[in-house]
């Protein structure tokens, strides 16, 4: 929206013929932009190099009407959005608020996990894991 109010502004200085004025504003548009630009490029290799880490497609569960993720056997992190995750296949970690959790992206309320449930232990991942048997003893 303050993208809009400046172009307009942009248009109306250009209508009264401040012509210089408008372009300072421009060119500060387009520094921005690209300011914008880089940042979101940065931004996406971080998640690229988090997603081969994590290796979302082996350590991702879902439990207790939430999908979590696990470093390891012990450590489980979540919940994440089950809207986001089953619409556009994005892992958005919800916030806790005094109400239950929200989703910071689409908005989306869910209630708190129930005490005595609270949140998936690596168990649940230990459980999915291949037992290795040893064959050479
Ligand atoms: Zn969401």
């Amino acid at each position: 929206m303050q993208l809009f109010h400046k172009i307009k502004e942009i248009s109306d200085l250009f209508e009264a013929g401040s012509n210089e004025q408008a372009r300072h504003l421009l060119r500060e548009i387009l520094s921005n932009y690209v300011a914008l630009h880089d940042e979101t490029e940065r931004q996406h290799l971080r998640i690229e190099t988090l997603e081969k880490i994590l290796e979302p497609e082996k350590n991702l569960f879902y439990a207790q009407g939430f999908f979590w993720l696990t470093s390891d056997a012990k450590k489980v992190h979540g919940p994440f959005c089950p809207k986001c995750m089953n619409t556009e296949g994005d892992l958005i970690l919800l916030e806790k608020d005094a109400h239950g959790f929200l989703c910071p992206y689409c908005n989306c309320r869910y209630p708190a996990l129930r005490e005595a449930v609270g949140a998936p232990t690596g168990s649940v991942q230990t459980q999915r894991q291949a037992h290795i048997i040893n064959f050479n003893q």
